[in-house]
């Protein structure tokens, strides 16, 4: 039976239970599908025990974003945590996390310039104050990550590595729809016609896959080219297109090393994310640890 945990105090008296055991944890904000449950799956093969949690975190939305829309479903949830094999479910609210205004404030500069972290300032201050607070709370022993999210995953990493956190990070790989779009909570947001036109946000990332592969090594030449596909096939605005070194996320003037390919559109009620960890070669990388 899955255990439903709504307090600190509670998941410390867990903890205790469970001393000897490794802690697989898989943090998430709800309305889980696929992509997170390949998450749980992977972390229950290399834990003892898999602990998820589910929050909305208040302090990585902008005040123009969608934090009082984002879509929420704990019933439906905890079943299909349950269900895949979750044996702690951590959902506090927002008062057992921030009981009062935060007297210290965490800022990352490395990995924030660039990609989201351009148009979304304070989203990643926000997630790493609250995945510090996460992992103190939870203690994990590996702490399992999605790559579709992967300037997280790479902030995530800096904070862990220059902040010494006793945990290992994973990095998993994009689950999608059977049509290349990456599978996501936010996908709801979508009108008929946009989930028909955001499958282009894949096709353009292999698009420029493909150039990679040809042995293009120049990334303006690649990211040129995506723009135009994303231009011709669909009505969203392109956020951005860019090509990065990984997980540094340092711009490059030729391919040499591991590199993301990364795309952000706006909807209209939605905004998409999705990228490509390729090698030099242009071969795609799965996990990262
Ligand atoms: P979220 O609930 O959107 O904050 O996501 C929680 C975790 O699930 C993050 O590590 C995400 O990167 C991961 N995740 C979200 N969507 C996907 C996906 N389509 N494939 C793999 N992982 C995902």
């Amino acid at each position: 039976m899955m255990k439903i945990i709504r307090s600190i105090h509670e998941m410390k008296e867990q903890l205790e239970i469970n001393k000897s055991k490794q802690i697989g944890f898989v943090p998430t904000m709800g309305f889980l599908h696929e992509g997170h449950l390949s998450l749980v799956k992977q972390a229950n093969q290399e834990n003892d025990i898999v602990i998820m949690s589910i929050f909305v975190n208040p302090l990585q939305f902008g005040p123009n974003e969608d934090f009082d829309r984002y879509p929420r479903n704990e019933q439906q949830d905890a079943k299909i945590a349950e269900e895949t094999g979750v044996d702690i479910l951590f959902i506090p609210d927002v008062r057992e996390m921030y009981p009062e205004q935060m007297g210290i404030s965490m800022t990352i500069e490395k990995g924030t310039n660039v990609l989201c972290g351009k148009s979304r300032p304070g989203h990643f201050d926000g997630v790493i104050t609250v995945l510090t607070k996460l992992f103190h709370i939870v203690e994990p022993t590996r702490a399992y990550f999605g790559l579709k999210d992967a300037q997280q995953f790479a902030v995530v990493n800096t904070l862990v590595n220059e902040l010494n956190f006793p945990l290992k990070l994973v990095g998993l790989p994009t689950i999608r729809e059977t049509d290349g779009l990456a599978k996501s909570s936010r996908n709801v947001n979508l009108s008929p016609e946009e989930r028909k036109e955001a499958t282009s946000i894949y096709s353009s990332l292999k698009v420029g896959q493909k150039i990679i592969v040809d042995g293009i090594k120049n990334p303006d030449t690649i990211i040129n080219e995506v723009k135009n596909y994303l231009q011709k096939s669909t009505t969203a605005t392109i956020d951005y297109v860019e090509l990065l070194s990984f997980p540094q996320l340092e711009e490059m003037t030729h391919i040499n090393e591991t590199i993301i390919l990364a795309v952000a559109v706006q909807f209209g009620r939605a905004r998409l994310i999705d990228n490509i960890i390729l090698d030099c070669n242009g071969q795609q990388i799965d996990r990262i640890e």
